[in-house]
């Protein structure tokens, strides 16, 4: 079977304003002057994604960053999957790292969050990595493996899955892992997709996340079971996170 389309995401975090939505049709532009050899997904923060949506193509999805793991109800501030359906965005991103930690949600609030989000039919990007102190203490294979086992929910199906591993100490730091680190530990996590869903398991996209920019992105999205990026500071700028596009125009 052949390799699933890749998918470069970008998580805008906490940035952007009503103003952000020219770095949008900047996208748009290149995208349909130079073409783009994969899809493209970006995940504003919420504000952003009626007005985002709105300009979403067949190239360029919505997504959001995180959503709440109850589909309405009495938890003031949160947002549902529901609600993001509702302004026609596709994906939603849970068990970010900065959730992990910041919100101490572990891997059952982030299974729940992804049942919530493909329950209503939303793609879940569901992210996992290790801490530096974990890879330096050999645990790196052990702790992502384990985050894919608990994160994913029981009714998931190939098509509505995708894993990011985003190894937390390359996350905005300029440092990534070794293109055979990578290898080792996406590979990892295809073993564990092809015993959850077998042999459609390798439909399933595995991003790569952690420091991805247009100078890097070549080597690290052409590694055996890379099916794409997933970017924080380099999607910001349209003309940056298209750099990073483009590397697919080299890859097969
Ligand atoms: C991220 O936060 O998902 C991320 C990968 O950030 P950065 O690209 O800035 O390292």
């Amino acid at each position: 079977m052949t390799a699933p389309k890749a998918l470069v995401a970008g998580n805008w975090k906490m940035n952007g304003l009503t103003a952000s939505i020219d770095q949008i049709n900047r996208l748009n532009d290149l995208i349909s002057q130079n073409g783009a050899n994969c899809d493209v997904l970006i995940c504003p923060p919420y504000t952003l994604i009626n007005a985002f949506s709105k300009l979403a193509t067949d190239h360029l999805s919505i997504g959001a960053q995180d959503c709440h793991f109850n589909i309405s109800g009495a938890h003031t501030g949160d947002i549902s999957a529901a609600m993001i359906k509702d302004l026609d965005a596709r994906y939603v991103i849970v068990g970010h790292s900065e959730r992990r930690a910041d919100h101490a949600e572990d891997n059952e609030t982030v299974k729940a969050k992804a049942e919530a989000a493909q329950s209503i039919g939303l793609n879940a990007i569901i992210c996992v990595g290790e801490t530096e102190k974990q890879r330096d203490a050999g645990q790196a294979l052990e702790v992502v493996t384990s985050q894919v086992k608990a994160s994913i929910p029981d009714q998931s199906v190939v098509e509505n899955t995708l894993i990011a591993y985003e190894p937390v100490w390359a996350i905005g730091t300029g440092r990534t892992p070794t293109e055979s680190d990578v290898e080792e530990i996406h590979n990892a996590i295809r073993q564990v997709l092809n015993g959850r869903f077998g042999e459609n398991a390798s439909q399933i996209k595995i991003l790569y996340g952690g420091s991805v920019k247009a100078s890097n992105a070549h080597a690290l999205m052409s590694v055996p079971n890379v099916n794409g990026a997933l970017v924080g500071g380099a999607s910001l700028k349209a003309d940056d996170f298209y750099g990073i596009i483009s590397a697919y125009d080299q890859i097969g």
